[in-house]
């Protein structure tokens, strides 16, 4: 039988999680600070709880997803937590998801950290790929895995807590990197006689093409050898660069997106990583 559990928080990705809980046959108990939220999900039967204590006493799973990590002890402080397994899938960075990770175990909670690579849409939808990072507790991970798989998939990362947070700000991150390409991109055609979406899918086909440096990046770091399987090496690629930023001149377009990565390639060509791939910006860029 499915497992009951209690959700707090009933925003824009809650109320999606909420909806795959209980179109699953999950018993579950809501309780959002507005209550007003509630009444779609009470109307497809789902307990609302008048309060966050009395959702949190109503089960021994609790998933959380409130807006951000300061609003889980706004609405959880003085509330008992001894012998509940606490979801927090609230977006944070590592530090704090290893804080509350250590505020929920004073507590007595067993504590699992969650990051969701999806919006709301893609919840209960599998065909989306949509999957939650999850990191610590491994043994309540293993007890409720199931029941966290019904909303998206599962991927568990590591008893530390923060990785989950660790995983998921690295992909969003990657993600804007490539945005800022996007825009850049867009930004060359505009005013031209080339319509955004007579560009789009080439931009895309060529998006998807390059991602192959993904693995080779992690192949060049794993062996330390940035020359391994080199495409274009970077001596090349920095003489090219000259190239982009003379057409975004040319094109009146500001180039201050571009700009800082081609600044790293520089650096690492000047201390003689002319041969290697781009694989040596990742460790100008630790401090
Ligand atoms: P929303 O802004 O739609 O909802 C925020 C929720 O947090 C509401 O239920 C709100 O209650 C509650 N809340 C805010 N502050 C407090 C507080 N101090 N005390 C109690 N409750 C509070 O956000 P989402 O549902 O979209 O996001 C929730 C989490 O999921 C976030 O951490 C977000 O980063 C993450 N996430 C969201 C994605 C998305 O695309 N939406 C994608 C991936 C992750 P009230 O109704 O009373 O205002």
């Amino acid at each position: 039988t499915p497992t009951p559990l209690t959700l707090l928080g009933l925003g824009a990705m809650g109320t999606a999680l909420a909806g795959a809980w209980l179109a699953a046959g999950h018993p579950l108990t809501v309780w959002n600070r507005t209550a007003a939220r509630a009444e779609g999900l009470a109307a497809r039967g789902a307990a609302v709880a008048a309060t966050a204590a009395e959702a949190v006493a109503a089960n021994r799973l609790v998933v959380v997803c409130l807006l951000d990590d300061a609003s889980v002890p706004a609405a959880l402080d003085g509330v008992d937590l001894t012998g509940k397994d606490l979801v927090n899938l609230v977006t944070s960075t590592p530090a704090q998801a290893r804080a509350r990770a250590a505020w929920a175990e004073e507590r007595g909670a067993r504590y699992l950290d969650g990051g969701i690579m999806a919006v709301p849409p893609m919840i209960g939808v599998p065909a989306t790929g949509a999957y939650v990072f999850y990191s610590g507790s491994s043994e309540l991970f293993e007890e409720h895995g199931a029941t966290l798989a019904v909303p998206a998939g599962t991927r568990y990362v590591g008893a530390d807590a923060g990785y989950a947070a660790l995983h998921d700000v690295a992909l969003l991150s990657g993600m804007y990197g490539m945005f800022a390409g996007i825009a850049h991109a867009f930004a060359l055609v505009r005013g031209e006689d080339v319509a955004p979406s007579e560009l789009a899918p080439l931009l895309g086909g060529w998006l998807a093409a390059m991602s192959g440096s993904v693995a080779r990046t992690a192949e060049q770091l794993e062996s330390g050898d940035y020359t391994q399987g080199v495409v274009s090496n970077l001596a090349m690629q920095v003489a090219g660069r000259q190239t982009l930023l003379s057409t975004a001149e040319e094109q009146g377009v500001s180039a201050e997106l571009l700009e800082p990565y081609f600044r790293l390639m520089e650096r690492r060509l000047e201390i003689g990583g002319g041969e290697e791939d781009l694989t040596g910006v990742v460790d100008l860029l630790r401090r």
